[in-house]
């Protein structure tokens, strides 16, 4: 692949992750495969950017600090978005809304066959963490290493999530991390509309069981899942959204963050406002 080619496919790529449309190139991808669908742009996935986790230390995360400033301040940004979609119907034939607990949501999607998603995972990453966290961290779905180990944000781009949580003094265990859908799309490509609609009852039924005060929606799929809107991440950033009531934060994917050190800054800020609403 020319330089070219090459920074114009980074660049697509990062224009994806903002919540841009997929993009397809001329002479690129197979037939039908998008700019979405290039591997290695996922946590976990083949061809991540090769970062060493442990050298990913506050002094080349410039911007996330190890320890949380005093929360301090009221300066919130102003209220955005709200989506309140129906809760599901407890008297149909439907699981989904009957289900009480996070542990009998990922009974339901390890066996789910609902969206063609299923036909090429290894296992399901329903998510996992504290039941009343105070935080859910929301993603896109998961990449080859959440798909081989049945976790959500393993890998460089999730070393990278849990220090930001540890910055604001939230630690990994206490928060709930999922994703929208919870299988992996193959060749990590974009999940597509009707996978996330057939996906999407099962995050909003785990939201629904931990009841969170803050939602940090990470990267574009996520926020506008959780928002119900076609809008940028460029564009949903520095606003308090709303999900059924709870404050969504909007910010970048953490996989963006490890190809674009300069959204580091913004994502601290980000996750900032989450903390001073958690507080
Ligand atoms: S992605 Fe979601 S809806 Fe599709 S098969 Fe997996 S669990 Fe079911």
């Amino acid at each position: 692949m020319s330089d070219g080619r090459a920074l114009a496919r980074e660049f697509l790529e990062q224009q994806r992750l903002l919540g841009g449309e997929p993009v397809i190139l001329p002479d690129g991808p197979p037939p039908g495969a998008t700019i979405a669908s290039t591997p290695g742009l996922r946590p976990g996935s083949a061809q991540s950017p090769p970062v060493d986790s442990a050298r990913l230390t506050s002094s080349d995360t410039p911007g996330i600090p190890q320890s949380r400033p005093p929360a301090g301040g009221s300066d919130l940004p102003p209220p955005g978005l709200s989506y309140d979609p129906p809760g599901g119907d407890l008297f149909s034939n439907d699981p989904v809304p009957q289900a009480a607990t996070l542990d009998a949501i990922a009974g339901l999607v390890a066996g789910c066959t609902k969206c063609r998603l299923c036909e090429g995972r290894r296992t399901t990453v329903p998510g996992e963490g504290a039941g009343d966290a105070r935080l859910v961290v929301v993603g896109e779905g998961p990449g080859r290493v959440e798909d081989e180990t049945g976790r959500p944000f393993v890998g460089p781009a999730g070393e990278l999530l849990t220090k930001i949580l540890g910055a604001i003094e939230l630690p990994r265990e206490r928060v709930f991390i999922c994703n929208v859908v919870k299988c992996r799309p193959p060749d990590n490509r974009q999940p597509q509309f009707d996978e996330i609609a057939a996906c999407v009852p099962y995050l909003f039924r785990q939201i629904e069981i931990v009841k969170p005060k803050v939602i940090l929606a990470m990267g574009g799929t996520a926020a506008q899942t959780l928002l119900n809107t076609k809008q940028s991440l460029g564009a949903l950033r520095n606003q308090v959204h709303r999900f059924r009531g709870v404050p969504v934060i909007v910010t970048y994917h953490p996989a963006a963050l490890l190809r674009n050190p300069n959204w580091k800054k913004p994502t601290w800020d980000d996750v900032r406002i989450a903390r001073r609403l958690i507080d």
